[in-house]
């Protein structure tokens, strides 16, 4: 995977809050109910566990995000296109403008509706949201009442060295998953899914939480498929190149993050019951899907 120097990159899609000392809020820390917004589900207690046990929590806020000329200000690096292609965080934000961009054409005619933007934040260990306030420890995730993702750059890290997905394509890979949950958002998916909870069994209530997660992977996938296509505001395409191989390593990712293969590494037993994101298989499956379609009904999911 290549990405393209001449593009522009668009930082007004992207919130950059790493240097704004964390959350702060009273809350700070407290695990809250993404809901249907995380990438991943038991990592919740896991990353804690690994990161806080391995790490040290202070250590994945700090080297874990920063590269060789990473200073933790999109605005400030990002200008020059030619540097900005090997920072970790221009590329992701080049990532968002390229999914952004599928959406903003794909929506129209998908869903017969107009595409809203949605930012992303990075955030640096803690942040406060609509949803309430989040740690790292969460992983990515999509807010509904905000509109916005949440992504500390850290936790690639952490997909490449706890969870072993230390493909590139990982990275566009989160994020699309997490713009698939904004996309169910526009659509009403999402609050479609949550009255569906209402009144169900918690088990019952963890496999409409599947649903809408593969959902997200395989929009996911979707995305993959026209992500060579996409271009940035001055008509360059965003991808110099991407191959089958960065499509492998996306599914590769998808199936390390499946709740059966989480549980096991958290050292717990598998408890079909408690899934709420699926399978790894089931996750390869969907990305799948979107990927060979490229067709976002191909994710129909009735609630
Ligand atoms: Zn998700």
């Amino acid at each position: 995977m290549e990405l393209n120097e001449n593009a522009d990159i668009d930082t007004s899609q992207v919130e950059d809050r790493r240097g704004s000392g964390g959350g702060g809020g009273g809350l700070g820390g407290l695990p809250i109910p993404i809901g249907g917004g995380g990438l991943v589900g038991i990592i919740i207690t896991l990353v804690i566990a690994v990161v806080g046990g391995y790490f040290g929590i202070n250590a994945m806020g700090g080297d874990g995000s920063n590269q060789a000329g990473d200073n933790g200000n999109i605005n400030q690096e990002c200008g020059d296109k030619a540097s900005a292609t090997k920072q970790l965080d221009c590329r992701n934000v080049l990532y968002v403008n390229s999914i952004q961009a599928f959406w903003k054409q794909e929506t129209p005619e998908a869903f017969g509706m107009q595409y809203q933007p949605a930012k992303t934040v990075f955030f640096k260990s803690r942040v406060n949201t609509a949803c309430g306030a989040a740690d790292s420890g969460v992983g990515p995730f999509y807010c509904p009442g905000d509109n916005l993702v949440y992504i500390d750059l850290s936790f690639y890290q952490v997909l490449a060295k706890q969870l072993g997905a230390p493909g590139e394509f990982a990275q566009p890979y989160v994020l699309a998953h997490e713009y698939g949950h904004h996309i169910q958002d526009i659509t009403g998916t999402e609050a479609k899914m949550r009255r569906a909870q209402e009144g169900a069994s918690n088990s019952e209530k963890n496999a409409l939480s599947v649903k809408l997660e593969l959902q997200a992977d395989c929009y996911a996938g979707v995305w993959s498929k026209a992500a060579s296509t996409t271009t940035s505001a001055n008509g360059q395409r965003i991808f110099k190149s991407l191959t089958e191989q960065d499509i492998q390593e996306g599914i590769q990712t998808a199936g390390q993050i499946g709740d059966d293969t989480l549980q096991q590494k958290g050292g717990g037993t598998v408890n079909p019951a408690e899934f709420t994101h699926g399978t790894s298989a089931q996750r390869q499956q969907s990305f799948s899907t979107g990927y060979n379609t490229g067709d976002p009904k191909s994710c129909d999911t009735s609630f």
